[in-house]
């Protein structure tokens, strides 16, 4: 029987807004568990909940899949001026190993080339101070170039200064993550807030030194993944997957990044569960629906998933990314690779509500639909800040301010609804209509290797 796509749409946006656990989940994820650092015990709590989800929704084959997490802590991060021993406010870069520096502090601004050249004499032995942002006048260079010029040039160690205002300062990452190693550090680095950062530059100017240490430690340890799925009627052995990461940076209780994303995962995975329960209404392909770990941690969750599944098992037809939906109401979806975007497009018209299809000038690193880029699968990801109309809550991500009133539950009840509706058409599309994919692993590292050093764009 033809499927009356009114009807099931109806019910999909009414349970959707109406049948809504949102509030259930976020003070769960944030309020009681709190973080969710790959391989605590916040994740392991995280993961046990989101499995039950799940399991009571009615999904088949719930797995926490484990695998070795090579993680880190640390234990201090400290830093007092040498002249007058005043204490430094700093957090450590996420992975940065243990170090202990005292040396003089040169401003190096934002760590351009003509800045550096300007600099170079001064710069052996030293602690760089230098900007996050991008200088507005040359072409933007990622922080982790900049790093690795200022290791080349031979600077001990650097202090990073955050954007924001007001004090804030959050976890940041210093090595390439469009490269999958997870130790890549080019020099040992600290976050300060913007207000310590200025006081540090008029410190360097007075010639003065800065004592700097980290105490941290590598480890392994066991982390996981959860699966699960809705079968699909006509085509079983095919799937789409839809995942979000659960995990959270050290001390954040992660609103924003990523129960909101997460949050996603399971009603939209409930909805179609319960709209085959009720209506009768099944997927035509497989749905997988993923929770990831760690990817905060060099996105090794989502790596592990890709690496465990990927040659076994016929790979997604398409895998969709969800993190950080405090941007704004969902406005459609950005492709990594253009030839599903007529299909996609089609389908959000059919729908009617005005949702666009984008593909993206670059390959985007940042989240956990890269291990499926490179491994040449077809990814892709919400409509995200780097383009338009973001809300200032999505500007929390890796703090203790990113809590749970920063998601905005009327806001998810429309991505899940959406997500619904585009999930259950394009599961219907018969696999002679699936435009095939023409990409090899070496065609896609290749456009990568081309692409290295680049910003990808940011407005
Ligand atoms: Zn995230």
């Amino acid at each position: 029987m033809p499927i009356d796509w009114h009807e099931v749409e109806r019910w999909i946006m009414g349970e959707a807004w109406i049948g809504s656990n949102i509030e259930a989940h976020l003070s769960t994820l944030c309020d009681e568990i709190g973080p969710r650092w790959a391989s605590s015990s916040g994740e392991w709590q995280a993961v046990n909940y989101i499995r039950d989800q799940f399991t009571g929704a009615g999904l088949v084959d719930v797995v926490l899949e484990e695998y070795p997490l090579q993680s880190w802590r640390y234990d201090a991060a400290a830093a007092h001026i040498v002249e007058d021993g005043q204490e430094i406010h700093l957090l450590p870069f996420n992975r940065c190993p243990s170090f202990s520096v005292t040396a003089p502090l040169v401003d190096v601004g934002y760590g351009t080339p003509h800045e550096l050249d300007d600099l170079a004499a001064r710069l052996p032995g030293k602690i760089a101070v230098v900007a996050l942002g991008y200088e507005p006048f040359t072409p933007p260079s990622p922080l982790s170039a900049r790093l690795a010029v200022l290791a080349q040039k031979g600077a001990a160690a650097a202090v990073v200064v955050d954007r924001k205002d007001g004090g804030r300062v959050e976890y940041h990452s210093a090595g390439d993550w469009s490269i999958p190693e997870p130790d890549s550090h080019p020099l040992p680095t600290v976050a300060v807030s913007r207000e310590v950062g200025a006081q540090l530059r008029k410190r360097a100017r007075q010639g003065q030194s800065l004592h700097l240490r980290v105490d941290a430690e590598f480890f392994t340890a066991p982390a996981h993944n959860v699966v699960a799925e809705l079968p699909g009627i006509h085509w079983s052995q095919e799937h789409i997957l839809v995942g979000a990461h659960h995990d959270t940076v050290i001390g954040t209780p992660g609103g924003n990044d990523n129960a909101s994303g997460t949050i996603v995962v399971l009603e939209t995975a409930r909805l179609l569960a319960r709209l085959q329960q009720t209506l009768g209404v099944s997927p035509g392909r497989s749905l997988r629906f993923v929770t990831f770990s760690a990817e905060e941690q060099t996105l090794q969750g989502a790596y592990a998933y890709v690496s465990r599944h990927h040659g076994p098992e016929p790979a997604p037809r398409l895998a969709i990314n969800l993190d950080e939906l405090s941007t704004g109401p969902i406005k459609g979806l950005v492709l990594a690779f253009p030839h599903l975007r007529p299909l996609v497009q089609r389908t959000f018209d059919a729908m009617g509500d005005g949702l666009k299809c984008h593909v993206m000038a670059q390959l985007d690193y940042s989240s956990d639909h890269y291990p499926f880029i490179r491994a040449g699968i077809d990814a892709a990801f919400l409509w995200r800040w780097r383009f338009s109309g973001r809300h200032a809550d999505s500007d929390f991500h890796h703090e203790p301010g990113d809590t749970a009133d920063k998601v905005r539950p009327r806001e998810l009840k429309e991505y899940i609804g959406q997500l619904a509706r585009l999930l259950l058409r394009l599961s219907h599309v018969a696999p002679t209509d699936w435009p095939t994919n023409p990409l090899t692993v070496e065609s896609v590292s290749a456009r990568l290797q081309d692409e290295r050093g680049q910003v990808v764009r940011v407005n």
